[in-house]
């Protein structure tokens, strides 16, 4: 039984990461006139409260996106993000932290199909109230998002973005990203694919980076500790693992990842890393 809900971690420095590549990708993909497909294969609950208990238990938000709003001189690579974040808020208002579904929806034009895929009845509850006047365009599944990648690519425009981002809570998850990853592009070479994943202490988690690395794609790996690995329990960072990357992500990533590692620092140890695909250094 699946226990996580990222209601208890929205806003930390995993989304912040994640969520800024998210949204530069989505721009990218809606500046060309065909529509795409957004999918998201582990889509939470869409939106979250930062004033609520579980926001609180142990705010991490507090050490990621409340950061970046202490400050003054955000490069122009995280402005759409922030400006996204603005914009699920009420005016004057930082109670609220947009999750990925709710970016997808927020970024996409009227003529791109959504499709979200939760497993927890709790999460897809809310996700289901969220999105409860979106209409046919957002298709809301209790669905294994591994098992829905299959059912949904190739999409019928030839164009679309994936985003897999899954709780690792069960430890088969690092094998299936890998293997939903490699059948996907058998099915759909040229999607764009966003995989996140943590820094943990263990085996399956450190060998991640380097599994995904080794796919026959382009890619761009960008990657954020906030301390060094073996400095306390728990993830000390995370990555982005994007698969047929937007032309302008690189230079985006080489603008924010420097100023976001000294942001969000936690200690020492806290550094970046930005690697592209042999093909395409
Ligand atoms: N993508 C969300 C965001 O950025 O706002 C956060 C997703 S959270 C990290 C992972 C979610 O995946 C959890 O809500 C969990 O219940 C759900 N989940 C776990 N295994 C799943 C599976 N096989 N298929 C679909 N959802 C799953």
């Amino acid at each position: 039984m699946l226990s996580y809900r990222h209601a208890f971690h929205a806003g930390n420095h995993a989304d912040v990461l994640k969520h800024a590549v998210l949204v530069h990708c989505l721009h990218y993909l809606g500046s060309k006139e065909k529509p795409f497909l957004a999918l998201d294969t582990h889509a939470g609950a869409g939106l979250y409260r930062l004033d609520a208990k579980e926001a609180n238990k142990t705010a991490e938000y507090r050490d990621g996106i409340a950061r970046l709003w202490q400050q003054t001189d955000v490069p122009a690579a995280l402005h759409d993000y922030l400006a996204a974040v603005a914009a699920c808020n009420p005016p004057g208002q930082r109670t609220r932290y947009p999750g990925s579904p709710w970016l997808m929806h927020h970024l996409a034009r009227a003529n791109d199909p959504l499709r979200f895929c939760e497993l927890h009845s709790t999460d897809l509850a809310l996700l289901r109230r969220t999105f409860d006047s979106a209409g046919r365009r957002v298709r809301l599944e209790q669905a294994d998002g591994f098992e829905a990648m299959k059912a949904a690519l190739p999409p019928p425009s030839r164009r679309g973005l994936v985003l897999i981002d899954p709780s690792y809570e069960v430890k088969t998850d690092y094998a299936r990203v890998v293997a939903a990853l490699r059948d996907a592009l058998r099915r759909f070479a040229t999607g764009t694919y966003l995989v996140w994943l943590p820094f943990l202490p263990s085996v399956e988690s450190r060998a991640l980076p380097e599994r995904l690395r080794k796919l026959p794609a382009e890619w761009l790996y960008a990657a954020l500790s906030v301390r060094g690995p073996g400095s306390g329990p728990g993830m000390s960072g995370s990555a982005m693992f994007v698969v047929n990357p937007p032309w302008t992500l690189k230079a985006a990533l080489e603008e924010l990842l420097p100023w976001l590692t000294e942001v969000l620092r936690q200690g020492d140890g806290a550094r970046w890393e930005l690697l592209s695909s042999p093909d395409n250094a």
